[in-house]
């Protein structure tokens, strides 16, 4: 039996265990999130080398929502650089709910770039450089990262940004204390753009095996990000990919992830695969409840998390000692 083989048959008993589960509640604060079927759940895990394994609804299109922001976090950390980035967004985890309205108080930034406050800062900095090429420029980044065309659903643009009041007031409380310039509207319909791009799960494993592949393409062989690009971005993703629960995810899980209030989950194990999961209903933290239980399975049973026994750690140290 080959390896793959076997990791379909854990995916397929995975995927199988958690399918009844009827936990939690779709989004509706943006209104046609609300519109997803809650029974959807779907499954992807593609490695470095470009092969994938599937279970359940993979190619059913969803908006990327926040896994969107470790992927343009990236792309600015690439224009601009790590000290440029690191003025406009902190690397701290905030503890507190993604849409929280509040800024670092001891630097007067948003906390990190996983929340919204970050994101929307982030996008700002790329707004600054493309104006109204943003959006084409991140479209264009998602294709290149799924090996798709990647576009947008203007229903789901539209019905955010007629429901983005708490967004709308962290992108004015950034431009009041200075490193947030105008235009801010533009900025924040960039910032809603880039989370109502469609993807799948299966696009979306192929986009997390760019950041476990250093950041060169699984398939396509492109150098998307730098090494220390993608160390930067998975760094963030360990600490603050899971918004006020990433302490615990990183006890039972241990693996770089972001979430979307889509439904989507999005996990790199580094060097080996990326796991794309799709399942619309969310527990109280705006995470979805099948994908997550799901990703804790696949770790428990693959042996994933970064601290586990058998994770040898540094190959430059072992040349030092035995
Ligand atoms: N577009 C969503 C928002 O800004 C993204 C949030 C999320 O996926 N957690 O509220």
């Amino acid at each position: 039996m080959s390896e793959l083989t076997l990791l379909q048959g854990l995916v397929d008993s995975v995927h199988e265990k958690h399918k009844e589960n009827q936990e939690g509640a779709v989004a509706t604060y943006i209104p046609a999130l609300a519109e997803a079927d809650p029974d959807a759940f779907g499954i992807a895990i593609t490695t470095i080398d470009n092969k994938t394994v599937t279970a359940g609804d993979v190619d059913s299109a969803f908006s990327i929502q926040s896994v969107s922001k470790p992927f343009v976090y990236g792309l600015a950390l690439e224009e601009f650089g790590i000290e440029a980035v690191g003025r406009h967004v902190g690397s701290e985890p905030s503890g507190e709910s993604f849409n929280s309205i509040e800024l670092n108080p001891d630097t007067g930034l948003p906390f990190n770039p996983m929340i919204n406050a970050g994101a929307i800062s982030v996008v700002g900095m790329l707004y600054d450089a493309l104006a109204d090429k943003t959006g084409d420029r991140i479209l264009r980044l998602f294709s290149e990262l799924s090996g798709s065309d990647i576009r947008i659903d203007e229903s789901i643009f539209e019905s955010e940004m007629t429901t983005a009041a708490r967004n709308r007031a962290l992108a004015y409380l950034m431009q009041s204390t200075g490193f947030f310039n105008a235009p801010v509207e533009e900025k924040l319909a960039s910032y809603v753009s880039q989370c109502s791009a469609m993807v799948t799960a299966r696009e979306l494993s192929i986009m997390a095996a760019t950041l476990a592949n250093i950041g060169t393409h699984p398939s396509s062989g492109n150098a998307v990000y730098s090494p220390l690009t993608v160390r930067q971005v998975l760094s963030m993703m360990f600490t603050c990919g899971m918004y006020d629960y990433a302490g615990r995810w990183a006890l039972d899980v241990g693996l770089p992830a972001k979430s979307g209030v889509s439904g989507c989950l999005m996990a790199v194990v580094n060097r080996q695969i990326g796991i794309g999961i799709w399942s619309p209903r969310l527990d109280g933290y705006g995470n979805s409840v099948r994908a997550i239980a799901a990703c804790r399975d696949l770790t428990e049973e693959l042996g994933l998390h970064a601290f586990e026994f058998s994770n040898r750690g540094s190959s430059i140290l072992s040349m030092y000692i035995k």
